[in-house]
């Protein structure tokens, strides 16, 4: 076990790659609290999954746009596990439209949950790890942030702003022994895929070198090592999870 009675909060649980890192945690020996918008049923599912796994898990329906809520969570997750040392910022949204289809609705939305969802957890987070010198993030940024990807620029935008605040927290809190690492999904079989058309499915697949869209435990499998020892004198990087989509 690489993360035996750590405790670690992750965004966005409840589906797809948060859900994979959630049981990745579980099984590395972790203790987890995770969040969620609006799946309730999907949160049951997955502690009862996780607690039959042996694992010390639960739930808080949160908004990540939300600082105060953000902050109450980080301080009922000291109170009910005792400390905290992983922060995992995965909860994101998508609205793809052309530049001049979006409303500002759109754009503002993807920003809020995407980076501002990041700033709430990471500040709030960031007190505890400076104060207790050790701390270990990782935030799910995606290839859109790298390469940009088209009728994307509000998600893009977040993304490439996550590889940003990655690269600048990680000078600001190396000296505290505080790693803040990203990892860049590709395209991965989750809710969020799951809504594009086949046609356009069909075009990006022949863009992957693998022949293939990823699955959402590729990429808990990037951060089970991003958050291991294995990584320890890693900080400031994005890991890429793309089958080779954005080889730059
Ligand atoms: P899903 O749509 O499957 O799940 C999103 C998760 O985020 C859900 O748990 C959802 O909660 C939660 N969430 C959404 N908005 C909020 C909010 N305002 N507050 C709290 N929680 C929220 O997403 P994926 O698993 O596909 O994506 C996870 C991350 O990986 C995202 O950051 C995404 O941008 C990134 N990514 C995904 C790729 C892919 O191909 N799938 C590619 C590259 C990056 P609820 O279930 O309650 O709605």
């Amino acid at each position: 076990m690489l993360l035996k009675d750590k405790v670690a909060v992750v965004t966005g649980g409840t589906r797809g790659i948060g859900r994979a890192i959630v049981m990745m945690l579980v099984r590395e020996g972790a203790h987890v609290a995770f969040t969620y918008l609006k799946s309730s049923s999907d949160a049951e599912a997955l502690v009862k999954e996780a607690a039959e796994s042996g694992g010390k898990i639960k739930a808080f329906q949160m908004d990540v746009r939300d600082f105060e809520k953000a902050k109450e969570l980080i301080e009922k997750v000291k109170e009910e596990f005792g400390k905290l040392d992983i922060l995992v910022n995965n909860a994101g949204i998508t609205k793809d439209k052309a530049l001049m289809m979006m409303a500002k609705v759109d754009w503002q939305d993807v920003i809020d949950t995407n980076l501002g969802g990041l700033f709430n957890l990471t500040r709030n987070a960031i007190v505890t790890f400076l104060k207790q010198k050790s701390g270990n993030i990782v935030n799910i940024s995606s290839v859109s942030g790298i390469i940009g990807l088209s009728r994307q620029t509000n998600y893009a935008a977040s993304k490439a702003g996550i590889i940003g605040f990655t690269k600048a927290l990680a000078r600001e809190v190396g000296a505290y022994n505080i790693r803040v690492n990203a990892v860049a999904p590709g395209f991965i079989e989750t809710d969020m895929v799951a809504t594009l058309k086949e046609e356009y499915k069909a075009e990006i697949k022949k863009r992957i070198p693998l022949e293939r869209f990823g699955s959402a435990e590729d990429v808990a499998a990037a951060v089970k090592f991003l958050l291991s020892e294995k990584a320890a004198y890693i900080t400031g990087q994005t890991l890429v999870v793309d089958g080779g989509m954005a080889i730059l």
